[in-house]
Formats: structure tokens, C-alpha cells, sequence
């Protein structure tokens, strides 16, 4: 029953919020004295948390032939694959998220790959750019965060290897939301990252397939085989770790928050018609993402008005350091000028019901109508 109490979470693409199992799991191992370069027992301890976590993560993942080293985040495991490798290119896609985005390492070149209008890669483009000497890497996210389309990372993880580059995968948003087969997929780093999925903050990976070798980024000790230096963050690994377990169980529940997501892009469409765009609509998306756009509207002015009512959202994007801009992915999709910057995602957990997405219906048809009497929509 939603009251004025209510806090409706609609931003998990976001973040998560931590699940108890896992909480429960740091507590205990938080307790414990626990230093994984020690030689005694607690050390012995420490490293047996840290092989079934691995354990946990790669069966997720179906990542038997990968090395994993934890990190502070995805971020982190992003910058260590590309700071890594002295590449001479690195291929970019234009609608990847900021922490791939922006690692542009000096001396090196980095090339853009366009977008189609659907939020996917531009496949034409990218088999235009593929370099023609062998040290590169291309880089493609598995599911995009803000639309949630899903992107064709087996395609150009072929095409890479073909070239004789090597392919980073951003996993970041697709794990616990799609089954995913790093085996199938064939990527040569994969960044992911726990506080997507009901895990801790603070706690990425790198996956690497086993035999491929890099400098490390943080340079110290000779922890995590001399690949990441400083001690490890070992309740939170255990964290990923049992989260990653809840995730496989929970794939075939996450599946079903597609109903909820289709319900609710019916009903926007039945409020506002023409006026409102969302975006993949009809491409293969994360089920629980939806990013629409309300014509000639801003997100901030939509963003304060669905807070003032305890729905939290996101505008993607298109809203950075409080202010709004162009939203980067919009452009590279080139959605027409006036649905670029009133841009919504809303993204789903399994704890969201459909009378919470009837209240937001409510909030945002009231929204509509105010701003139809407004003339906006002309
Ligand atoms: N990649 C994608 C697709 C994301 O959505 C995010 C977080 O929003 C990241 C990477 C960065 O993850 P982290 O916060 O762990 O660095």
C-alpha cells in the first residue's frame, strides 16, 4: 500500500540495494583479523574467501578459463585493461558508459564508433575502422546502461580476433540481469563491478583470460599475483561473491520484471502518444530498463517533481554535475532535437510492484497534463 512514507526505488541501474545474505556474509568475515599475504591460518582463511568468491563470480559468469583480480570498481578494472596493454588504437564506441569512455590513454589513438538510432553499435562503422596493424582493443559494453539495449559483444569479439586485436567486455550492467557465457562471448577482459547486483560498494573485477598479460595500475606489493598492488578488501570479495550466487538464482525472476516494464511503457504511451519517445524500445533490452523522453520537456524539472513524490529516478546522461546537458547517448543516437533533453530511465528491481508503477503513472500523467495546459506540446 503506498502512503506518504513510501519511498519508491526506480534507479538500479544505479545502484542496489545491498541484499541481507550479503550483509550477513561481510559481517562474519569482518570480524576476522584477515590479511590474504599472511602465512598463518587467518591468511590460509583469507585466500579460501577469496577462491569461492572467484568460484561464485565465475560461475555466473561461465568464466572457467579466466583469471579474476579484484578492484575498488568497475572503473578501476576498466583503467587497468586499457592503461595495461601499451596499445597503439583503442576503438570506443560512442554510447559506452563514461568509465570506458573517457580512458583514453596518452600515445595512444582512440578511435569513436558510431551508434545506430536503436542504442546499438554501429557494426558497419566499426568493421570500417578496425585497424589494419594488430595492437589494439575494442571495446564494447554488454548492456547499455542507460537504454538497456543489449549489444552484439559475441559479433565484435569475433571481429576483433579476426583482426588479431583483443576485446574488452563492460559487463557491468548485464550481469544479473541476462545470463551471460564469457565462454560463448570470448572477450579478453571483462570489467564488472558488485553494487550493481545487490552487492557492496566498493568492490569490482577484472576477468582476463587466462595466459594475456598486462602491467598493473596500482603499482606495491605483490598481491593478486604482482596484478594489483595493496591489501585486499576481502569481506567485501566475499560480498561479490555470495551476491553473484544470489544473481543466478534469482535470472529467471529478473526476466520476469519484463512484464512490468511493458506495462508501464503501455500506459506512458496511452498518457502521452506522440509526445513521448522510448528509446530500443523494440530492440533486445535489459527487461528491467526503460528510458523515455517526454518532447520538448527537461529531465530536472521531471526529475524534482517525481523526488517531491518519493519516486526515484535518473535522467541518464543527460544531467551531469547538476546541470542539464545533451545527453551524450541520445546524440550519438541522434534522437531529434526535441527528445534530447527530456530524457527518464527507469530501471526495475525484483522488489518492484505494479502498484508502484501505477503511482508513477499517476505522478507522470499529472506531470503531462500541466505541461500540455502550458502549450509545450505544439
Ligand atoms: N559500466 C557501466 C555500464 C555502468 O553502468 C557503470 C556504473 O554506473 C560502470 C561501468 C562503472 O561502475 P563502477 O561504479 O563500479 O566504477
Amino acid at each position: 500500500m503506498i502512503n506518504q512514507n513510501s519511498k519508491i526505488y526506480f534507479d538500479n541501474n544505479s545502484s542496489t540495494a545491498i541484499a541481507p545474505e550479503v550483509l550477513e556474509a561481510m559481517n562474519e568475515v569482518s570480524k576476522l583479523p584477515l590479511n590474504s599475504s599472511a602465512i598463518h591460518h587467518f591468511g590460509r582463511m583469507a585466500n579460501n574467501f577469496i577462491n569461492t568468491a572467484k568460484q561464485k563470480i565465475s560461475q555466473l559468469l561461465n568464466a572457467g578459463s579466466y583469471e579474476i583480480i579484484f578492484t575498488a570498481t568497475a572503473t578501476e578494472a576498466t583503467n587497468t585493461a586499457f592503461f595495461g596493454n601499451n596499445f597503439a588504437e583503442i576503438l570506443i564506441p560512442q554510447i559506452e558508459h563514461l568509465s570506458v569512455y573517457n580512458c583514453r590513454p596518452k600515445n595512444c589513438q582512440i578511435t569513436e564508433i558510431l551508434a545506430t538510432e536503436n542504442c546499438q553499435i554501429d557494426i558497419d562503422d566499426f568493421r570500417k575502422k578496425i585497424p589494419s596493424h594488430k595492437n589494439f582493443l575494442a571495446s564494447l559494453m554488454l548492456a547499455n546502461n542507460e537504454t538497456g539495449v543489449i549489444q552484439p559483444a559475441e559479433e565484435i569479439s569475433q571481429l576483433t580476433h579476426q583482426n588479431f586485436g583483443l576485446y574488452h567486455c563492460d559487463a557491468v550492467q548485464a550481469i544479473g540481469k541476462i545470463a551471460v557465457d564469457l565462454e560463448k562471448i570470448n572477450a579478453d577482459f571483462v570489467s564488472i563491478t558488485a553494487h550493481k547486483i545487490n552487492g557492496p560498494q566498493g568492490v569490482g573485477a577484472l576477468l582476463y583470460r587466462k595466459g594475456l598479460d598486462f602491467n598493473p595500475l596500482i603499482l606495491g606489493g605483490k598481491q593478486q599475483k604482482s596484478k594489483r598492488g595493496g591489501s585486499l578488501n576481502i569481506a567485501g570479495v566475499v560480498g561479490f561473491g555470495v551476491a553473484c550466487e544470489l544473481a543466478q538464482k534469482r535470472l529467471d525472476n529478473f526476466a520476469k520484471i519484463k512484464n512490468l516494464t511493458k506495462y508501464l511503457e503501455d500506459n506512458l504511451k496511452k498518457i502521452a502518444g506522440n509526445d513521448i519517445m522510448i528509446f530500443g524500445e523494440n530492440q533486445p533490452r535489459l527487461a528491467n530498463t526503460c528510458m523515455f523522453s517526454l518532447k520538448n520537456s527537461d529531465n530536472q524539472t521531471q526529475l524534482i517533481n517525481f523526488d517531491l513524490n518519493n519516486i526515484a529516478v535518473s535522467a541518464g546522461s543527460a544531467c551531469s554535475s547538476g546541470s542539464i546537458n545533451n545527453s551524450r547517448i541520445l546524440l550519438a543516437m541522434k534522437v531529434p532535437p526535441e527528445f534530447l533533453q527530456g530524457s527518464i530511465r527507469v530501471s526495475l528491481s525484483t522488489h518492484n510492484t505494479q502498484e508502484e508503477i501505477d503511482y508513477f503513472l499517476q505522478i507522470f500523467s499529472q506531470f503531462y497534463q500541466r505541461t500540455k495546459i502550458n502549450g509545450v506540446f505544439k
